[in-house]
C-alpha cells in the first residue's frame, strides 16, 4: 500500500486524479469537515471496498454555516485526521484552503428546493445551498465516481441526491448507517464541545427517538408523540428544540399517520448549550 498523500490543490488533485482514471481505476470520495471520529471512518471503510482509490476531503466549508460562533468554535484536528486516515488506507487527503474553494468574484450558489425546506433547512437558512455548492464543488474537483454520505444527516443525503439527479451528475451516491457510542449517541464531531454534565444528556436524544419509533410504530398517535418527545428532550435540558418530526424516507413529506407500506424516520435536532444535536431513526414497520 502506498503512503497516503496529503494535496491541497485542485490542479495537484486533478494530476493525481488524470492518472488514476487513465488506469482504469474506480475512484471514491468521502466528504467531511474533519474532526474525524469512527464514523467517518466507516465511510472511508465502505468506499474502500467499492473503490480502487479513496479520496477523502476535509474541509470546513463557511458558506453552510449560518451561525458566525459555531463556525469558528468548529473542531479543527488535520494533523490527527491525516493520521487517522493514512491508518484507513486512504490515497489521498484533500484539504483545500476557503481561498482555493471560494476565491474573490465567486458568485455561484445551488439551491435544491423541496427536501433543503423544513427540519435543518428551516432551522438553518442557507444552510443546504452551502452544503450543495461545496459537495457539487468536491465531486467536480475530485471526478469521483462514487461518493459515501452517513445516514445521520438524513435530509443532507436526500439533497445531495435530489442535486445528483437534476444535474446529472456522472457519480453514485452510496449511504451508510450511522455509527454511535456504546451508549447510543450518535458520533459527532460537536459531541466533543460537550461538558461532562451535557454529555449525560445527550443521551436522551436517542433514547426518546428510539422510544417514540417504537411508540408510533405500536400505533399511538403521531402529533402527540411527537409533542411528548419535544417535552421529554426539553426537561433533559435541550434548548431550544429546533424540530422532532416524522418523515417519509423517499421525499422526506410529513407523516401523519402510519400505514403497513410506510417507511418513516423520525428525525431530530435540538441544541445543548452551544452545541447543535441532530439524530434520526426508522420508525418499524407497523402491522
Ligand atoms: P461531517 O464531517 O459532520 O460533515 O460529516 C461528514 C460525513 O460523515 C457526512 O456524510 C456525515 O453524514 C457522516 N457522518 C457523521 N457522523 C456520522 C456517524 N455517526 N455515522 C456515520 N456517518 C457519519
Amino acid at each position: 500500500m502506498q503512503p497516503m498523500e496529503t494535496i491541497n490543490t485542485v490542479n495537484d488533485l486533478r494530476m493525481r486524479v488524470r492518472a488514476w482514471k487513465q488506469a482504469g481505476q474506480r475512484v471514491g470520495v468521502v466528504p467531511t469537515m474533519g474532526a474525524l471520529h469512527a464514523g467517518h471512518l466507516s465511510l472511508v471503510r465502505a468506499a474502500r471496498a467499492q473503490a480502487d482509490r479513496v479520496i477523502t476531503t476535509v474541509f470546513v466549508n463557511p458558506m453552510q454555516f449560518d451561525n458566525a460562533d459555531d463556525l469558528t468554535t468548529y473542531p479543527r484536528t488535520l494533523e490527527a485526521d491525516a493520521r487517522l486516515l493514512a491508518d484507513a488506507g486512504v490515497d489521498v487527503l484533500y484539504a483545500p484552503t476557503a481561498a482555493q474553494m471560494y476565491p474573490p468574484g465567486f458568485a455561484t450558489r445551488i439551491t435544491v428546493s423541496g427536501v433543503s425546506e423544513g427540519l435543518c433547512g428551516g432551522a438553518r437558512p442557507g444552510h443546504f445551498d452551502g452544503v450543495a455548492t461545496v459537495v457539487c464543488k468536491l465531486f467536480m474537483q475530485t471526478l469521483a465516481d462514487c461518493a459515501f454520505f452517513g445516514e445521520k444527516d438524513f435530509q443532507q443525503v436526500q439533497v445531495i441526491r435530489r442535486m445528483v439527479a437534476d444535474l446529472d451528475l456522472p457519480i453514485e451516491i452510496v449511504t451508510c448507517p450511522t455509527m454511535r457510542e456504546p451508549d447510543g449517541l450518535a458520533l459527532s464531531s460537536r459531541n466533543r464541545r460537550l461538558d461532562a454534565e451535557q454529555r449525560k444528556a445527550a443521551l436522551t436524544l436517542p433514547r426518546t427517538l428510539e422510544d417514540c419509533a417504537r411508540e408510533i410504530a405500536a400505533g399511538a398517535d403521531v402529533a402527540q408523540t411527537l409533542a411528548q418527545a419535544t417535552a421529554r428532550l426539553a426537561a433533559a435540558g435541550f434548548d431550544p428544540v429546533d424540530y422532532v418530526e416524522l418523515r417519509a424516507e423517499a421525499d422526506l413529506q410529513p407523516v401523519g399517520k402510519m400505514a403497513p407500506d410506510t417507511r418513516a424516520r423520525l428525525l431530530a435536532a435540538a441544541w445543548l448549550g452551544s452545541v447543535r444535536l441532530i439524530d434520526g431513526v426508522p420508525v418499524p414497520p407497523v402491522g
